[in-house]
């Protein structure tokens, strides 16, 4: 084998090894610490040995279904760069419909309130929670995880991108005290063991994609009943979840007496996330 391919070469090795040619860009930016368009004007550049080395080591683990993000270390999330890691799940597009729809409640019904409070329950790389506070900085956001790895890595996101998230450690509902939240959000695990899906998400860690005991419902269940006394009046608990959970998520929340239950769709048009409001006493 050629020990020192060029780009061009490098590439070509991609393709052969099955792995696509964005993400095999992606690979040598990261290893040669360039940008695309450098790449792309450097077709005849050949790799140093060390370089070639490495390069080989990363196409293996991609070819062996490795997310991207593992390899490089960072996904974009609702346009922040985020640091991710095994010990998290890697952000989805999907996600950033529940990411939207938080923000048009924080831009209507709690528009002229100073200091909205919102909560990230299971954050993992804090994804959605640094992205609320991004987008929204007048809100006060507090983000939870069970996982202290998880914790970890979504608190150096938020020093990184100095966006100031509140890190909470524990089981959903937990870790949270006063004050009330006017919103509640959380992608928890939702996937049922045995799934199809599973062997494609190995890489990924099995506690954010399955409740403990395999039943997909168990985590979404377990918040949605534990979250009126942590929510304001008219605060709103907003929910990601499988793309054939719609029903049973709005079942649940109208049962716990959750009040406009609706959904929203992911990118795939999927109901995909699922909230409601909890409401005023009077
Ligand atoms: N959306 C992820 C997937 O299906 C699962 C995330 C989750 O379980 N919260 O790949």
């Amino acid at each position: 084998m050629n020990t020192q391919p060029s780009l061009r070469e490098a590439l070509a090795q991609a393709a052969a090894a099955g792995v696509e040619r964005l993400d095999a860009q992606r690979l040598l930016q990261h290893l040669l610490q360039q940008g695309r368009a450098w790449l792309l004007a450097h077709d005849d550049e050949p790799l140093s040995t060390t370089q070639a080395a490495a390069w080989h080591a990363l196409l293996a683990r991609r070819a062996a279904g490795e997310p991207l993000a593992y390899l490089t270390g960072e996904r974009e999330f609702h346009g922040l760069p985020l640091q991710v890691n095994p010990a998290v799940l890697v952000p989805r597009p999907d996600t950033e419909t529940l990411v939207d729809w938080a923000l048009e409640l924080l831009a209507g019904p709690w528009a002229q309130t100073p200091c909205p409070q919102v909560a990230d329950l299971g954050t993992g790389s804090g994804a959605i929670a640094l992205a609320v506070k991004q987008a929204c900085p007048r809100a006060s956001v507090r983000a939870s995880d069970l996982s202290p790895a998880a914790l970890a890595m979504a608190r150096g996101n938020g020093q990184r991108l100095a966006l100031e998230v509140d890190w909470l450690a524990g089981p959903w509902w937990q870790p949270y005290g006063p004050p009330a939240l006017h919103l509640a959000l959380s992608n928890p695990p939702y996937i049922e063991a045995g799934d199809p899906h599973l062997p494609a998400l190995r890489h990924e860690p099995l506690s954010a994609l399955v409740p403990p005991g395999g039943d997909g419902l168990a985590a979404l269940r377990e918040i949605i009943q534990g979250a009126p006394p942590h929510l304001a009046a008219g605060g709103w608990l907003l929910l990601e979840h499988g793309h054939d959970q719609a029903d049973a998520v709005a079942a649940l929340l109208r049962q716990r007496g959750f009040a406009q239950v609706q959904h929203q769709r992911d990118l795939g048009g999927h109901r995909r996330c699922t909230g409601g409001c909890w409401p005023d006493a009077t």
